[in-house]
């Protein structure tokens, strides 16, 4: 009996969460792109390896949600054979399993890249014993460094959830968003809006973030000017809308949050996420990927550009995993037509690419796991 009513409780659980997973995959039925007959080009350029010192002072960390090697081989197509990206000589790759399962999700993924630690699926920021891990961020807040967060989802959302908050589950946005307010980051740009207003407990988090000194925005025109003080940007009720909606939203609050953390002289920890590479993934949806991918590259664009005249800053790109099993059946470099094929609509076991960019770069060259990646980035802007 009592057995029975445990596996009843599991299987509820597991129905609720695979619900609350659904969210953002409902346009799976409506979409079919397998070809991406080519688009908006961007110019990319080559920006010269001279750095001060070996050890960086800041570090821009990358998440592309759900890339490996096709989904950046379709974004190289699509941009006519050349990608921002091609910059990062130091390359590696990391393998993905969770701490019970062989497939990650983003929860154990992107706490992987947070802590240096795996853990269960559907975990934020603790580990298969539910107890809190100390992140990256958080030792960056320690060390005095500001810090900031970007993404195109909901910054409540998996990946970025990871990098400030402590939760069993990945589902509990609105004590997600109650963590935001238990940290000093400095910046945070993404959608979200309602988890910090329409909650269950009834408290206007927007209005606690004020009393905390944080300037709380909604819209990106505002938001892109905003060069100092702590910004919270909720640019989205839920999450970010597909490029054609939320437009240059990406690269835009990159170069925002740059601008704010370059305030604080002794360094700064920043991780931007490309969300929707995931989403385009589970679809089946070779021009959603591309796009997105695309996206992402000019948001590379934007750090280099930084990166290379401040001449102290390491960014380090990688994935959480690949979704979608994708491959790539025909393109053309001349045209940045793609047609693309995905085997399954879920995340899959394969590697993900590790590529860096500045001082300390080498030390993502090889086979990893992806737990090592924080431990190398500690090492580097912590010094432990
Ligand atoms: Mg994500
Ligand atoms: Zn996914």
């Amino acid at each position: 009996m009592k057995q029975r009513t445990i596996i009843l409780f599991f299987t509820l659980l597991t129905l609720f969460q695979a619900a609350a997973q659904e969210e953002y995959l409902n346009k799976k039925a409506e979409v079919n792109e397998k070809i991406y007959t080519g688009g908006i080009f961007h110019e990319v350029k080559s920006f010269p390896e001279k750095f001060r010192k070996k050890k960086p002072k800041n570090v821009i960390f990358f998440i592309v949600d759900g890339m490996s090697l096709p989904h950046l081989h379709a974004a190289m197509t699509a941009n006519k054979g050349s990608l921002y990206v091609e910059n990062f000589k130091k390359i590696g790759f990391a393998k993905t399993h969770s701490a019970n399962n062989y497939i990650t999700d983003s929860a154990a993924g992107g706490t992987a890249l947070s802590t240096g630690e795996k853990t269960n699926n559907g975990a934020i920021g603790v580990g298969p014993d539910k107890k809190p891990l100390k992140t990256i961020l958080e030792e960056a807040e320690d060390k005095g460094l500001a810090t900031g967060l970007v993404s195109t989802s909901a910054i409540t959302h998996a990946t970025p959830a990871s990098f400030i908050a402590h939760q069993p589950s990945r589902n509990m946005y609105e004590e997600i968003a109650d963590d935001f307010l238990k940290t000093d980051i400095d910046v945070f740009i993404g959608g979200g809006y309602k988890h910090f207003t329409q909650r269950k407990d009834g408290r206007d988090l927007t209005e606690e973030l004020k009393q905390k000194g944080y300037r709380v925005e909604q819209d990106m025109d505002v938001i892109q000017h905003i060069t100092s003080g702590k910004l919270a940007g909720l640019t989205a009720k839920d999450h970010n809308g597909r490029i054609k909606e939320r437009g240059d939203m990406l690269p835009l609050a990159t170069n925002t949050a740059i601008n704010i953390l370059i305030n604080n002289r002794k360094g700064f920890f920043l991780m931007v996420e490309a969300s929707q590479i995931d989403w385009g993934g589970h679809a089946g949806s070779t021009i959603y990927v591309a796009e997105e991918m695309l996206d992402f590259d000019r948001t590379v664009g934007v750090a280099l550009e930084f990166a290379a005249k401040n001449k102290q800053t390491l960014i380090v790109i990688t994935s959480d995993h690949e979704t979608g099993g994708m491959t790539i059946l025909n393109g053309d470099y001349k045209t940045g037509m793609v047609q693309g094929e995905f085997t399954t609509g879920g995340h899959t076991g394969l590697m993900v690419p590790v590529l860096a960019w500045g001082p300390g770069a080498e030390e993502f060259s090889g086979f990893m796991e992806n737990t090592e990646i924080k431990k190398k980035i500690s090492k580097l802007l912590i010094g432990k």
